[in-house]
This record gives structure tokens, C-alpha cells and sequence, in this order.
């Protein structure tokens, strides 16, 4: 089943759910892209046509913000749960490094990525990290000769919102990895960088109010939250 939010089209999935259609992806002929809808993306594609159609295509797109939970209720048409980019892709880092899969991180300042890379091995020893590139290339080309090198059953991109959307859209084709998916600042949190809500903020469902706290120059971008209530909610009414 698919909710919508201002056009944009979100899949009503559990995370259960989201790891068995990733699973049929791994399995699949097509490179598959997996997306992450959030309040601000789905108030940038409204003026973004490229972000609206790659999202909507996408082949499987998770509700990756409470708001959007909530807002499911209100009209009526509910979410089943909230599916955040970084539970999901420790998930299926966990099951890649079960069942060998080779993975590729591409994303962050320079030395992000290999930082990530060496936490996730710390924590899980059998996994198979075959390459992992920092998010401020300037030749596409060369990043790409990479990934294709490496051939990784799955590929996680955090270039930031919309950029990382229209990156793999452009490549996915010719990368033919079997599936791909944005993860935004996720290799920050990973590394040790950035720190994540601690577990009862994120049960509080508050991690936006600790992330506008610890890096209050995003407030501008959460300025996101209003316009995504209004698009959902209020212009439906008037
Ligand atoms: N980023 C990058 N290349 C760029 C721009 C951004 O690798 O050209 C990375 C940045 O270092 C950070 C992530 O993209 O790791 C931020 O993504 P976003 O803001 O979408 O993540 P969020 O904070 O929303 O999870």
C-alpha cells in the first residue's frame, strides 16, 4: 500500500516488511533504489520536479520521520510505522555480514567513510566492506570506475538530501548494483562523528528538537516540519 504526502508517494511498510523487499532486490536482474522521504524532502520536491519523480519511482520509499506518522493518522490513511535510513541500514549490515554480502559506502568529508567502515567491522567482523569513498569527489566518473570495480551487492550513498536522490538515480543503470540507498548523515553517526539522539529522546519521538539543539544551524532546513503540515494538513481544510 502507498501513502501519500503532497504527491509524493511513500511506501505503508514495517521495517520487517522493508527488509524482505530489499531481500527480493538482492536477489533481483534491476538495480534497485531505496529512498528515505522525510518532511524536508518531501517539501523540496514539490519545487523539484527531478526529486519528486526519482522519489516517486523509487522501489521502495520509507517513511523516515515521525511527523509523517502522525500526519498518516490525521488523515486517516495510517503508516504502520516509521522506518528511519539509519535503523534500516544497520539492519541490513547486520544480515549482509550473516549471509556475506559485499558492501560499499560512499558519502561524508574526507576519512568519514573509511571511519565508518572500521566501527562497522569492529562490530560485525565477518562483514565484507569492499570500498568506501568520501562525498566530496569532483570527477563522477572515477568514483564510479571504483564502485563498479568492487561489484557490492548492496551500495549506501550519503551526499546530503536531494543530492544523493539525483547522484544514484543518474548512475544506478550503470553502477547495476542490485540495491542502492541514501543514507544522509548516517556514515557521520557511524564514525563517531556526530552523535545520535540518546535511545529515550528518539522514544520521545524528539530526536528533531536534539538535533536543532546540538547543530542549530540546521534550524533553517527544519523550518521543513511547518511547511510539510501545512502542505499535508492545513491546505486540505482551506
Ligand atoms: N555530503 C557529502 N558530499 C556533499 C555534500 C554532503 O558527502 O557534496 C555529506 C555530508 O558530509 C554529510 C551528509 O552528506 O555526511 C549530510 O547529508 P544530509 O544533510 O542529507 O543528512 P541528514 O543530516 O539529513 O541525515
Amino acid at each position: 500500500m502507498i501513502v501519500d504526502f503532497a504527491g509524493i508517494k511513500v511506501d505503508n511498510v514495517t521495517m520487517a516488511e522493508a527488509l524482505a523487499k530489499i531481500e527480493s532486490f538482492l536477489n533481483g536482474a534491476q538495480p534497485q533504489l531505496i529512498v528515505t522521504p522525510n518532511p524536508e524532502i518531501i517539501v523540496a520536491a514539490q519545487n523539484d520536479d527531478e526529486l519528486k519523480t526519482i522519489v516517486n519511482s523509487a522501489a521502495l520509499r520509507l517513511p523516515d520521520g515521525i511527523s509523517m506518522v502522525i500526519v498518516s493518522k490525521l488523515l486517516r490513511t495510517p503508516l504502520k510505522q516509521r522506518v528511519t535510513g539509519i535503523d534500516l541500514m544497520l539492519k541490513l549490515i547486520e544480515a549482509a555480514a550473516v549471509k556475506g554480502r559485499k558492501i560499499h559506502l560512499l558519502g561524508g568529508a574526507p576519512g568519514v567513510a573509511d571511519e565508518a567502515a572500521a566501527k562497522l567491522k569492529q562490530q560485525y567482523p565477518t562483514l565484507n566492506i569492499v570500498g568506501a569513498e568520501n562525498g566530496y569527489f569532483s570527477a563522477d566518473v572515477e568514483v564510479i570506475k571504483k564502485i563498479k570495480a568492487t561489484k557490492p551487492d548492496m551500495l549506501f550513498v550519503g551526499l546530503g538530501a536531494g543530492k544523493q536522490e539525483k547522484w544514484l538515480a543518474r548512475h544506478l543503470k550503470e553502477l547495476n548494483v542490485p540495491a542502492s540507498m541514501v543514507i544522509g548523515g548516517s556514515l557521520d553517526v557511524i564514525s563517531g562523528r556526530k552523535n545520535r539522539a540518546p535511545k529515550w529522546i528518539q522514544a520521545l519521538y524528539l530526536e528533531w528538537l536534539y538535533r536543532l539543539f546540538t547543530e542549530p544551524n540546521r534550524w533553517k532546513r527544519q523550518l521543513a516540519l511547518p511547511k510539510f503540515l501545512y502542505l499535508t494538513l492545513f491546505k486540505k481544510m482551506l
